[in-house]
């Protein structure tokens, strides 16, 4: 399937149906605020780190997204994915996590569900901690076919 018919596949199932999986690796090491649970990574409420999960994270929820997850492995991201069922996931990952979660989020087609839609927006910077991504171009795929302006700055 080429960029282009995935992201007007994307574009066709409204936001209450996709989530955001987003990469621990993406958060400020020295002074990130969060904390991990069975659920990945949480962000505090009181977080003003200038941070790109922060940035995404509120643009997807504002947007109406299902969930988002922050995983600190491909396998959590998986099974986020079989606990919510989405019709679309937008993974931001690095090589390492679209080999052992993107693959594995496409083999659920196997256990009788229709595999989601996954539309991905590699790293910018790869290399396991303080890791970076287009933030611009994320936000782009994260918005297609969605109506509200997204919110672009502040720390969370
Ligand atoms: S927004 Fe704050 S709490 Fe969340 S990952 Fe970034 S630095 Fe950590």
């Amino acid at each position: 399937m080429n960029a282009d018919s995935l992201e007007e596949r994307l574009s066709q199932i409204p936001p209450s149906e996709r989530i955001l999986l987003l990469p621990h690796c993406l958060r400020p090491s020295q002074s990130c605020p969060g904390k991990y649970n069975k659920q990945g990574l949480q962000c505090s409420k009181d977080c003003t780190e200038d941070c790109a999960i922060g940035h995404l994270r509120r643009m997807a929820l504002h947007l109406g997204y299902k969930g988002v997850c922050i995983a600190p492995g491909g396998r959590l991201a998986v099974n986020y994915v079989k606990e919510t069922h989405p019709e679309a996931i937008v993974a931001i990952a690095c090589q390492k996590e679209l080999e052992e979660g993107v693959h594995g989020v496409q083999q659920l087609s196997d256990s009788g569900r229709p595999a989601p839609v996954i539309a991905i927006v590699p790293l910018a910077k790869d290399g396991c901690v303080d890791t970076e991504v287009d933030e611009e171009r994320a936000m782009e795929v994260i918005g297609l076919g969605c109506s509200l302006e997204p919110v672009k700055s502040g720390g969370r």
